[in-house]
């Protein structure tokens, strides 16, 4: 079982650009689960499937032929043959990620897969996103909640591409 370093925060609070200083300094994997959320939401919305559907939902995941980057230098994702990399940021997804992640079934399945990608990585991995310190890996050794001033959240989510 490799080092776990679990990640959360509020948006704009850096969660992203720290975690993948940490993942480069001590050359451990890096794990973006936000992104994984919106590949699935882009997915969905590519197979028109209804985001209120759990079950057409968790149908697209499954059925999915998508690999999860590991290297924080190479954030490239692709879905079959697809570079969905620019795609997953545009407004359209950041807008509708919520109706897909707030399924309990989804959360459980690409939960289960971001455990199964910690326990495989080698040195060790930082896992950035929501319930990763609470329901994904809660004994992991270091669990932090990154927080920041409102101004500085606010004007770094309006720098983030969209
Ligand atoms: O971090 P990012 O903005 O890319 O996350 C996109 C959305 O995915 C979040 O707003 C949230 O709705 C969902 N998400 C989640 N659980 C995670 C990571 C992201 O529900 N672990």
């Amino acid at each position: 079982m490799s080092v776990v370093v679990a990640v959360d925060g509020p948006a704009g609070s850096g969660k992203s650009s720290v975690s993948k200083a940490v993942a480069r300094k001590l050359d451990f994997s890096y794990l973006d689960t936000g992104a994984a959320y919106r590949v699935l939401t882009w997915a969905c919305v590519d197979a028109g499937a209804d985001l209120s559907d759990e079950e057409a939902v968790v149908g697209v995941l499954r059925s999915m032929d998508y690999r999860v980057p590991l290297d924080p230098d190479q954030q490239n994702f692709q879905v079959g043959s697809v570079d969905v990399s620019q795609m997953i940021r545009a407004e359209e997804i950041s807008a509708r990620v919520s109706s897909v992640a707030r399924h309990p079934q989804v959360r459980v399945e690409l939960n289960q897969g971001f455990r199964a990608l910690a326990e495989k990585a080698k040195e060790g991995i930082i896992i950035e996103g929501r319930d990763i310190t609470t329901v994904v890996a809660p004994d992991a050794p270091v669990r932090v909640l990154l927080t920041a001033d409102e101004e500085v959240r606010i004007a770094r989510r309006q720098r983030q591409p969209r």
